[in-house]
């Protein structure tokens, strides 16, 4: 990871609000990085905070899992996803598919206002980071072999 970094935001429809909120708070340090977003979450960072965000679809169309992409292909450093624990969503596939994916490649990852209070200021934000990647050759392999 570079000196500034590749921010995923990303809110259900009951988080929205928590995000822009938290986003509006941290903006100047937000301002520092590049933002991508899925649609309806980006367009409202875009409008209410005129933040410069890259709008990938809506979420429930595609857009976790052009999030998702990005990270596998290491165009993402950090996710701030901000999922809502109290209601099922029609594309809960893709959210699981986006938390696994993000595990997978041991990106940054909040999905609370905590824990986005502590990533955006920890101390590594604006350092270069090598991120560790395990590696699941040998385990893919062995899966195989027991199949
Ligand atoms: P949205 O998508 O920003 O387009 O609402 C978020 C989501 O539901 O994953």
């Amino acid at each position: 990871m570079g000196e500034k970094k590749r921010i995923g935001l990303v809110a259900h429809d009951f988080r929205k609000r928590d995000l822009i909120d938290w986003a509006d708070y941290n903006r100047d340090i937000l301002m520092e990085h590049e933002l991508f977003g899925t649609g309806t979450t980006g367009g409202l960072l875009a409008d209410k905070l005129d933040l410069p965000v890259h709008r990938f679809m809506s979420g429930p169309l595609g857009g976790d899992l052009q999030i998702g992409a990005s990270i596998a292909e290491s165009k993402l450093d950090i996710l701030i996803f901000f999922w809502d624990p109290l209601m099922a969503q029609p594309h809960d596939v893709d959210v699981k598919a986006l938390l696994r994916i993000s595990i997978v490649y041991n990106i940054a990852l909040a999905c609370d206002r905590t824990s986005a209070d502590f990533l955006i200021t920890s101390d590594l934000l604006n350092k270069k980071y090598d991120r560790f990647l395990v590696d699941y050759g040998d385990r893919l392999k062995s899966l195989k072999v027991d199949e």
